[in-house]
């Protein structure tokens, strides 16, 4: 086992340098073994998301030797370049090499590498693509697929990784050589580890299970996944939380409420629950509560159609409700509230991760 990025960097380098004297075979092989082994550093924690781009950088570097850019220009000067034979079931490790590169992409934080260089590994890719193909004698997309999906279409390393979406990209990709058009999809290689699903390449690390998660799986504070973020509520006993739910599910059928209502809907809502709402540009992002006439509640916010102002305002309903009930205001509640009138679906989160424990 290798035990740091430096020695998978080495295991491809040394392999790419025997080449000759092994045949592309064992390197393609060889260099499959450190990218996997790398990858499940980098899920380990031992390769970090900064730590990534020089990684990738240093592979496709050293990898470019084997898999060079088509010639500009063709000299007869120089030496005819040389095909090498590639065995059909190796083909899937190739497949693998740029699916683990991909993977690695998305995981590492590339926010400081500059669109040339980003644009100099999709043109890699295509590079690799391209050696697979000649040195296998592969000539369309369906032999590829045929060959790479013999082993299953995902390939399981801590977490789902898709051929399907590798060799979409890599489709894409090949198309966009030729066409300069041909948009690259929005697909991801790593499932996420909630839903499973792989649309939308955004992947985000959940900071208490260290899974990834797709940017519907979520909590509101994005550093968590559902589930985590969910388990805060887990204090408020299950009857009190279903109860909660009936309400609010009450609640936005009376009155036509959703997270995309106009305010001023809000505001009638309000209004008919003892809270007189003024749009005033003053007040705070998230409102202000103040005693009024008779018993009534007086609550200031701005008139912004924005997530932040629904926020607010299903908060203020929120206390309304629980005032009205004559039950005693509670943050956490009210968050609860406030989540399940955002369609959050907390209950099934906080299930999936009964089960999961
Ligand atoms: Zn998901
Ligand atoms: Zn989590």
């Amino acid at each position: 086992m290798l035990e740091t990025p430096a020695n998978a960097k080495t295991q491809i380098r040394e392999a790419v340098a025997a080449v000759g004297a092994k045949g592309l075979d064992a390197t393609v092989v060889a260099v499959e073994d450190a990218l996997v082994q790398a990858w499940l550093m980098q899920r380990r924690g031992v390769l970090g998301a900064r730590d990534v781009p020089d990684f990738v950088d240093a592979v496709v570097s050293a990898l470019k030797k084997i898999a060079p850019p088509p010639p500009k220009k063709v000299k007869f000067s120089e030496p005819l370049r040389k095909i090498l034979p590639l065995a059909e079931e190796n083909v899937r490790p190739a497949a693998d090499v740029a699916l683990l590169l991909l993977a690695l992409q998305q995981v590492g934080d590339f926010t400081e590498v500059t669109d040339k260089k980003r644009k100099d590994y999709e043109l890699f890719l295509d590079d690799w693509r391209r050696m697979t193909w000649e040195s296998a004698k592969i000539t369309d997309w369906s032999k590829f697929r045929e060959l790479v999906f013999k082993d299953g279409k995902e390939r399981a390393l801590e977490g789902r990784l898709s051929r399907d979406s590798a060799i979409a990209v890599l489709e894409a990709t090949h198309k966009r050589r030729t066409d300069n058009i041909s948009p690259i999809p929005d697909v991801s290689m790593l499932a996420c580890a909630r839903c499973g699903g792989l649309r939308g390449r955004d992947r985000v690390l959940c900071g208490t299970c260290k899974g990834t998660f797709c940017t519907k799986c979520l909590g509101p504070t994005a550093d968590l996944c559902l589930a985590d973020y969910a388990a805060r509520y887990a204090p408020i006993d299950a009857e009190t939380r279903q109860k909660i739910a009936a309400d609010v599910r009450a609640m936005l059928k009376e009155f036509k409420l959703d997270a995309y209502t106009r305010n001023d809907s809000f505001a009638r809502a309000l209004k008919e629950r003892g809270v007189d709402v003024t749009f005033v540009d003053t007040a705070p992002i998230e409102g202000q509560e103040s005693e009024g006439a008779h018993g009534r509640v007086k609550f200031m916010i701005r008139d912004r159609e924005s997530p932040t102002t629904k926020r607010a305002l299903f908060g203020a309903l929120a206390r309304a409700h629980f005032r009205n009930a004559g039950v005693e205001t509670d943050p956490l509640r009210t968050d609860l509230f406030v989540e399940l009138c955002l369609g959050l679906p907390i209950e099934d989160a906080l299930r999936s991760s009964a089960v999961a424990k």
